[in-house]
């Protein structure tokens, strides 16, 4: 899209931050449309998702835990311990990469339907400032007016609220780190023993309360580390939301008597209802901006205009530059399809890796430095140690049976018992008959069973003198 020196100003500074350097507050329009009421749909179904998450178990867990202290992750009902923790590590690079392919596809969709400051920004602190402050013109005239009791009671209701969801939103983070019932309990001792948390509940409570109430779409502009990644990732054919140059250039006024069509004119009326529902403020006629977070408002409002004057609708609508540029409609090209393909084997590698995970590991080693000994005079004897790791949610009793070759094991203490989440060790004792020793270096298979059911087969060795095997051969 060709600007000229003067229409390309908008590229040196920011649409937020004026020429003296002082913040230009945006007041976006309440938008509607159809992409509108899809997006309220799905940030009410994610925030949902959200602050019940806590409060949803299954088998007496929490559906999602993170609790990063103790490094233990319940994911979608699956517990991951902390010898899972490799797991997790590769989900989360298989995730940047997964994320860096996205958005050179789908740009910023993400920004615009998922990312929490745009689904709790606009739908539930801009909502209650539309509905405390009403829509956009009312706000600046309550901001420009005096302190009378209007704007005291107006402004104190708005930031009570705020300062109450904040609340509410930390509680339910630390939720997820702690358990809902252990945060219960430590409200019910009033925070006595965990004074600091407690500190930096109420330190959390006001960031997110700052961020929300004052730092808004700065966040996205001059903050968040993905939206700076934008310019690397983008090219000209990721689909983001355009406005379509040669269909709306040049703009002129709407005329209901004059035909759009031969006037020479372009579909762009000028009527700026792109503009006031940004927001962050900027004109997405000024092409690809890095503020845009593509939350569709703007493609909502001027499908509205075009619906009123008779024409088509989408003159802004999801596109890459290079299909407005070429006049060609989005395709599901060989190139969206291979990322496509990539990024669905991807999300499926990450899946493979939750499912071969094993909920019980098990680990058979001679003991250290330990050689054989004579048990008896028919008998030689090692000494082993085993480690089990249970990530299941009960108590296991384990057991070890020697299934090759012809021996006996002597378990050293009681039964072993392996609480959930935790990793258990026993020593034991295989006693062999030195008929059974071939050489050196005999191979053993043991099998562990925890009651009735197998959890796995495990091979070692065991030790025997040299001499005596020649004896036996
Ligand atoms: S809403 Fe559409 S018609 Fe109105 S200024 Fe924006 S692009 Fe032009
Ligand atoms: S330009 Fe449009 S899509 Fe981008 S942030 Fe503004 S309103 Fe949202």
């Amino acid at each position: 899209m060709e600007l000229s020196d003067e229409s390309e100003d908008f590229r040196d500074r920011l649409s937020t931050i004026s020429e003296q350097g002082d913040r230009v507050w945006v007041y976006p329009k309440k938008p509607k449309g159809r992409l509108y009421k899809r997006r309220i749909w799905f940030s009410y179904s994610l925030l949902l998702l959200f602050f019940a998450g806590p409060f949803i178990k299954i088998k007496g867990d929490p559906i999602l835990l993170l609790n990063i202290i103790e490094r233990k992750f319940i994911i979608f009902g699956i517990i991951f311990w902390p010898q899972d923790f490799y797991l997790l590590v590769l989900s989360m690079i298989f995730l940047i990469v997964f994320i860096v392919l996205f958005t050179v596809i789908y740009g910023r969709l993400f920004c615009g339907w998922v990312c929490p400051q745009t689904v709790f920004m606009e739908f539930v602190y801009r909502q209650v400032e539309y509905l405390i402050e009403g829509n956009n013109n009312k706000q600046r005239k309550l901001d420009n007016q005096p302190w009378d009791f209007e704007k005291i009671w107006k402004k104190s209701a708005k930031h009570l609220v705020f300062l109450a969801f904040s609340l509410i939103t930390i509680c339910t983070f630390v939720a997820y780190i702690f358990g809902v019932d252990e945060l219960g309990q430590m409200v019910a001792n009033h925070f006595t023993t965990s004074r600091v948390l407690m500190f930096v509940m109420i330190g959390l409570t006001g960031a997110h309360y700052f961020i929300f109430a004052k730092f808004r779409e700065q966040v996205c502009i001059i903050a968040c580390p993905y939206g700076r990644l934008q310019g690397v990732l983008l090219d000209r054919n990721s689909i983001q939301v355009s406005y379509d140059y040669k269909r709306g250039e040049p703009r002129g006024k709407h005329n209901p008597l004059e035909n759009r069509e031969t006037s020479g004119k372009g579909d762009c009326i000028e009527c700026g209802s792109c503009e006031v529902v940004c927001p962050t403020g900027i004109d997405i006629r000024n092409g690809s901006q890095l503020e845009c977070i593509n939350c569709t408002a703007c493609m909502d409002a001027c499908d509205a205009v075009m619906t009123r004057i008779n024409r088509p609708k989408g003159l802004i609508r999801y596109a890459s530059e290079r299909t407005i540029s070429e006049g060609t409609h989005l395709k599901f090209n060989g190139r969206v399809m291979f990322y496509t393909v990539v990024l669905t084997g991807l999300l499926g590698l990450i899946a493979y890796l939750f499912t071969i995970r094993t909920e019980v590991e098990t680990t058979i080693l001679r003991v250290q430095g330990s050689l054989f000994q004579e048990y008896d005079s028919l008998h030689i004897s090692n000494i082993y140690v085993i480690q089990v790791v249970n990530k299941t949610r009960k108590e296991l009793p384990i057991n070890v049976i020697l299934e090759e070759p012809n021996g006996e094991i002597k378990m050293m203490g009681n039964t072993l018992l392996v609480k959930k989440g935790e990793m258990g060790e026993a020593n034991f004792l295989v006693v062999l008959p030195k008929a059974e020793l071939k050489s050196s270096q005999t191979k053993i298979e043991f099998k562990i069973v925890s009651g009735e059911k197998e959890i796995e087969e495990v091979e070692s060795t065991f030790n025997g003198p040299l001499e005596l095997n020649k004896k036996h051969q």
